[in-house]
């Protein structure tokens, strides 16, 4: 039984968030919001940095309780601000009308580099990777605040689990995949098969101040998804992507089976290793392969020709692998990465 007192706070706190006075330093909030016995959807908005007209950098978010104890799963769109393809995900799944958990805690955040998103960029405005900025600071540059920000939400959520959308960089196309570290252990080996992606590169090199460092060093099962290209809603990425989150939901046993999602999975081609195909020579690029083909050492992926169509040369794979990402654009220079290819796992 909750007490009229315990009941008080709790309206207080849901009817502060639904009109949106929630502010950063007030996580305390959400926090107890996930203590509720009750279950609660909310949506809201959280501080993640400011303009320079002084007003704040507000962030949407929904916020999906069971009323029971059990994993909280934050999931993230758009670190990189014009990788599109998570944020298109998570709208689809906070649209959802009968989307709903049985345990746990569900935190959906569909951008979080709000400045790089408003300008179509990857970066922030001082020209910083947020990704390569984690853990921040509280007093460090644009990118190391918010940074900092989205870490102390995940410390007070409690968060364990966090699935981070990304996207192929802009010009360029990513296969629907999964990167993880089972190193990490079991759970992120399970989460990553339960996906349902057909490529999973299970690396344990992580990029210093990544999101996924971070997750990799505090003991916060990590998955990183890759689909489609920035600026663009890839249909079958962001597809895979919302299975993926509901797959993963089921895998953490957030919510019951849902048969529909097992239909799409498929056999999965694992790797450990990955390496870009770059072009010889500049010119103008005639595709033989695309992101998904299976290739063979030595087989041809392309050729190159000059403005007048004639051939410069063949673009040939130097390894056995799948084509996990490829350019758009067939304007090359040399040595501009061409095809992204995964190499079997051993
Ligand atoms: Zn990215």
């Amino acid at each position: 039984m909750v007490c009229s007192a315990t009941m008080l706070i709790i309206y207080t706190i849901i009817t502060l968030l639904l009109s949106g006075q929630i502010k950063a330093t007030d996580y305390t909030a959400i926090q107890k919001i996930a203590q509720s016995t009750s279950p609660t959807t909310i949506t809201s908005s959280i501080v993640l940095g400011s303009r320079a007209d002084g007003s704040e950098l507000r962030s949407p978010i929904r916020i999906v309780h069971s009323g029971n104890p059990g994993p909280v799963l934050s999931i993230f769109g758009a670190i990189h601000g014009d990788e599109i393809t998570g944020t298109e995900i998570i709208r689809r799944i906070s649209s959802n009308p009968s989307f709903s958990i049985t345990t746990g805690t569900v935190y959906l955040i569909p951008v979080v580099n709000l400045p790089g998103f408003y300008q179509n960029l990857r970066y922030l405005p001082d020209r910083r990777d947020l990704n390569r900025t984690f853990p921040g600071s509280s007093n460090g540059s644009q990118a190391a605040r918010l940074a900092y920000a989205l870490i102390q939400f995940l410390k007070i959520s409690k968060t364990t689990v966090v699935v981070d959308l990304h996207s192929a960089a802009t010009l360029r196309h990513n296969l629907p995949q999964i990167r993880a570290t089972y190193s990490d252990g079991e759970l992120t080996e399970k989460l990553a098969q339960s996906f349902g992606t057909s490529v999973i590169l299970n690396s344990s090199s992580v990029i210093d101040g990544s999101l996924r460092a971070y997750c990799k060093k505090s003991g916060i099962a990590y998955l990183l998804y890759e689909g489609g290209e920035a600026s663009r809603i890839d249909e079958t990425s962001v597809h895979v992507g919302v299975m993926g989150v509901y797959s993963v939901l089921d895998a953490l046993g957030m919510k019951p089976p849902d048969p529909d999602i097992k239909s799409i999975q498929k056999e999965i081609f694992y790797s450990r290793k990955s390496f870009w195909v770059r072009a010889t020579d500049s010119g103008i690029l005639n595709s033989a392969k695309t992101s998904g083909d299976l290739v063979s050492e030595g087989e041809t992926l392309g050729q190159i020709t000059d403005l007048l169509g004639v051939k410069i040369g063949d673009i040939t794979s130097p390894q056995t692998g799948i084509i996990i990402g490829h350019v758009t654009n067939p304007i090359l220079n040399a040595g501009d990465p061409i095809f992204h290819i995964a190499q079997p796992a051993k």
